[in-house]
């Protein structure tokens, strides 16, 4: 794990080595892959050739990105969705989007029922009392103002809550104590994510008056990892809190010595009806005019606790800058690529039909153009390196993901074996029926920070950034300049390259 570089550790030759090879090709000229200055008279550069200066001009360090995170968790820290922060993040985005020159740069409104934190705390009260880090988790609804009291029953697993028998917590505090596993593809957050959206709805059916979770996190710091719940019947049935995890460990400690561990809880979280979020949409226009679209995101909104650096300013910023260096080539890609910077990720979500988030959002209001997405892409990992690729099934064996490979292979990026499945936000777009790719980024320490308050823009690895934004240039560039067919299902039939 590598310390943040400080702002201005890049010297002034890595932004002229940049620019120097943009500037090649401005002027069309013809490179080699190896990014040397072909033969007077070479032909112009081919699809693969553009890939690797744009990749290798992003690796140079490009500021786009990075001042792009920087100003928006600046300007606008916390951006929950439906707050006036992320409306104003929205508008600051839709403005500086104009300003770096991308077209068709609009705000797409929709509503959304609002969650607010508000004051809360927590502690055990016997058999002595100690205080508790605890975050609600999103969608809680708060607890009586006196607060709540009751004995807390641990579960180590939500397999285990569930196996628990109806009434057999009537006036009780369930606990799951699920441990998650730091891995490099984040595959431990997975098994808790059912006991976090899904737990207070069967700790409610069991007789349960409130519900805590041990914090979706691989760090030993006195955070709470906050994240959002499912509703039961258009609500969150019961309060219900993260604990952090070194305070769930104490708690576990205190009832393997014999004792009941009795907890008081407060939350005054509330709602905001009649709220609303909005997707930021933005075109690079491509040459042909019916070649389809290429649909690249990354969530605006982000937790109230932090400043949503890494969750989701970073997917943003990845997504502004990988699009902005194709803007700037000297001859537009053949398919138009779109950036979508969406609202309500975080709460709102999966909380669907009870309340829309972004990804819903933008099908519903592009369903007649969606058979014209060709391929979409989404990055909401943070901002670590690249280290994979996979691709839609139907260019699993192709000359296309050839290319791919030979351009991603030089920074590190391997190819998959399995083939892509998307993520949140574009979920909706690939259930419609678009083909996803995704970057698959390290993990290994995402979370660490993922929906803390120590979600802040120190946590940024400028040169990973800058690597991530190679990746993305290079692949979303050779999917809008090329011809193929990424939703056809037989690979047989050997798509195009280019
Ligand atoms: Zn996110």
């Amino acid at each position: 794990m590598r310390a943040p570089l400080p702002p201005d550790r890049k010297p002034a030759v890595r932004h002229k080595s940049a620019i120097a090879c943009l500037l090649m090709l401005a002027a069309g000229a013809a490179v080699t892959a190896a990014g040397a200055p072909a033969a007077p008279g070479a032909s112009t550069p081919s699809a693969e050739e553009v890939a690797v200066q744009l990749r290798d001009a992003a690796m140079a360090g490009h500021d786009v990105a990075y001042s792009w995170v920087s100003e928006l968790t600046s300007r606008f820290g916390p951006r929950p969705a439906g707050s006036a922060n992320e409306h104003d993040a929205a508008e600051w985005a839709a403005a500086r989007l104009k300003a770096l020159g991308f077209e068709n740069v609009h705000i797409e409104t929709f509503p959304i029922t609002a969650w607010v934190r508000g004051p809360e705390h927590a502690e055990i009260v016997a058999p002595s009392v100690q205080p508790l880090v605890v975050a609600a988790l999103g969608e809680s609804p708060p607890t009586p103002a006196a607060g709540l009291e009751g004995d807390v029953v641990i579960f180590p697993s939500f397999e285990a809550l569930k196996a628990a028998a109806p009434g057999s917590l009537n006036g009780k505090i369930a606990m799951v104590a699920y441990r998650m596993v730091r891995m490099q593809d984040g595959a431990g957050y997975g098994p808790g994510f059912a006991a976090r959206a899904d737990g207070p709805g069967e700790a409610a059916r069991r007789g349960a008056i409130a519900y805590l979770l041990r914090s979706l996190g691989t760090d030993n710091h006195r955070i709470a990892h906050t994240g959002t719940t499912r509703y039961v019947d258009g609500r969150v049935p019961l309060p219900c809190f993260a604990l952090s995890n070194p305070d769930a460990d104490q708690i576990e400690r205190i009832a393997a010595l014999g004792e009941t561990v009795r907890v008081k809880l407060f939350s005054g979280a509330s709602y905001v009806t009649g709220a609303h979020s909005q997707d930021v949409v933005a075109d690079v226009r491509g040459r042909d005019k019916s070649p389809g679209v290429v649909l690249i995101g990354g969530h605006l909104d982000s937790w109230d606790q932090g400043t949503g650096a890494i969750d989701d300013g970073t997917g943003t910023a990845i997504m502004v800058a990988a699009a902005k260096l194709i803007r700037d080539l000297p001859h537009k890609p053949r398919r138009t690529v779109r950036v979508v910077l969406f609202g309500s990720e975080e709460v709102a979500q999966p909380v669907a039909p009870f309340g829309a988030f972004g990804g819903h959002a933008y099908v519903d209001n592009h369903k007649a153009e969606l058979a014209t997405h060709v391929i979409a892409g989404e990055t909401d990992f943070g901002a670590d390196r690249v280290y994979g690729v996979a691709l839609p099934a139907a260019v699993a064996n192709s000359d296309f993901a050839r290319t791919v490979a030979r351009v991603l292979a030089p920074i590190g990026v391997l190819m998959a074996k399995e083939p892509a499945k998307g993520e949140t936000d574009i979920g909706p777009s690939v259930e419609a029926g678009v083909p996803a790719f995704d970057l698959m980024q390290d993990g290994t320490r995402y979370f660490d920070i993922h929906h803390t308050p120590d979600d802040t823009l120190d946590k940024i690895d400028r040169q990973q950034l800058d690597q991530n934004v190679a990746a993305w240039a290079a692949l979303v560039w050779l999917a809008a300049d090329s011809d193929v067919d990424f939703r056809a299902h037989a690979p047989a039939a050997a798509p195009q390259a280019q």
